[in-house]
């Protein structure tokens, strides 16, 4: 067992193997491995590795900065980044083979622009709007952009090598409307002179529920970290292996009377007699201060309830009359196969989803690495190995600790 106080444990690869087993499930031509956010908190290099290794042939991020930072680790997958600032330096990302995801004329301009003074064609994806009113193009200047990106690439300065969008997943009513839109706005390239190589849609979601929205490439985010999108559906129900475990080692222990106020503001009080433990993570460290009462963690096995208020850097759990000392290991959420809360139900508890429990993980809180994919692997040669639901047995002689 770790003898870390606090620590995010990654299984790359659960990683892997999630991303090999959605392919199998979903079966387009090419993946996109969504490793944005760190990697939703899990990192972004280590599980771009493994994604790959698991079979993905794209990776995609939300910004430039992201981008590089895969570029600057050496990955040279293709790589599309899809949210920019006014002042985003396209020429660096041009110049490091990074596809632009494009969502205005002003952009696409832009993208040409730094095209021309990188002295190369720029590779860029045109991303429309279809209903999630986010960024993209809206359908009445569809002609127009795709007039002017066309223009572009007959002169060489762009390529223009794909069309997405987004899905709002509000009802199937709505997706259903969306992938028409998306239809017409493929229609509207096609139209225009482009032939594009990818049109994409689907996140996670859709991915696996919405076959008709898979067109040549999925963009899979939560799924391949071994979460579901889905409300009724678990990470088993999907065949997929949560792959962070969040944990740490109690600090200390403490009888209280019955009556007791615990934490801040006293939010709690024991009803009896009782024992606390105290878990050196907090807000600080992702840990959802709204959790506070709802929350479980699990010591040896066993589940017991976070009771008053969560601080910046610990909180309380009541451990009744369990035999619970200091140093045991403790896990706020990982995969409920080994006994352990969800980050699902971290997330009921505070009132978000499991996306946003993984991906707020602090910067305190190091990432340990285990089931790195052995350099070379043949992209689908791990994708049974991992044993579901014991990450522990991936623990082997390539882990390795990394810090932030
Ligand atoms: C985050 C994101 C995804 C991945 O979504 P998941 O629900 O995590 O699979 C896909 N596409 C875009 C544009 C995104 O922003």
């Amino acid at each position: 067992m770790s003898a870390a106080f606090r620590e995010a444990l990654i299984d790359l690869a659960a990683v892997q193997a999630n991303v090999a087993h959605l392919r199998s499930l979903i079966g387009t031509r090419h993946t996109m491995a969504v490793v944005k956010a760190n990697g939703y908190g899990h990192g972004a290099v280590p599980v771009a590795r493994a994604a790959l290794a698991g079979g993905a042939d794209w990776l995609g991020v939300a910004d430039l900065d992201e981008a590089l930072a895969l570029r600057a680790a050496g990955i040279d997958a293709p790589l599309l980044a899809w949210l920019h600032g006014p002042d985003s330096d396209f020429t660096a990302g041009i110049s490091a083979d990074i596809d632009l995801g494009l969502s205005s004329a002003v952009q696409v301009r832009q993208a040409a622009d730094a095209a021309l003074s990188v002295g190369r064609t720029a590779s860029v994806q045109i991303k429309i709007e279809t209903g999630l009113n986010r960024n993209g193009v809206d359908e009445a200047d569809w002609a127009e952009v795709f007039r002017l990106a066309a223009a572009f690439e007959r002169v060489g300065r762009l390529r223009v090598r794909g069309v997405f969008s987004h899905l709002a997943n509000t009802s199937p009513a709505d997706d259903e409307a969306a992938l028409l839109s998306f239809d017409r706005g493929l229609a509207a390239a096609a139209a225009a002179g482009l032939t594009v190589d990818l049109a994409h849609l689907a996140s996670t979601a859709a991915a696996l529920r919405l076959p008709a929205a898979r067109h040549s490439m999925v963009r899979l985010g939560i799924g391949i970290y071994g979460q579901s999108p889905f409300d009724d559906a678990d990470s088993a129900a999907l065949g997929l292996i949560p792959a962070m475990t969040l944990r740490g080692r109690v600090a200390a222990v403490r009888q209280v009377a019955a009556g007791a106020g615990v934490s801040y503001d006293y939010l709690w009080r024991a009803a009896a007699d009782t024992t606390l433990a105290l878990i050196p993570l907090g807000y600080a460290d992702g840990v959802p201060r709204q959790a506070m009462n709802a929350a479980f963690v699990a010591i040896g096995g066993v589940q017991h309830p976070v009771v008053g208020r969560i601080a910046m850097d610990q909180f309380l759990v009541d451990v009744g009359a369990a035999p619970v000392a200091v140093g045991d290991d403790v896990v706020l959420f990982g995969d409920p196969a080994t006994g352990a809360p969800s980050a699902a139900e971290w997330g009921a508890a505070a009132g978000t989803i499991n996306y946003d429990i993984v991906t707020r993980v602090g910067a305190r809180v190091p990432r340990r690495y285990v089931g790195a994919p052995a350099d070379g692997a043949a992209p689908d040669a791990a994708a049974s190995s991992p044993a579901a639901g014991a990450p522990g047995s991936a623990e082997s002689t390539d882990a390795e600790s990394v810090g932030e």
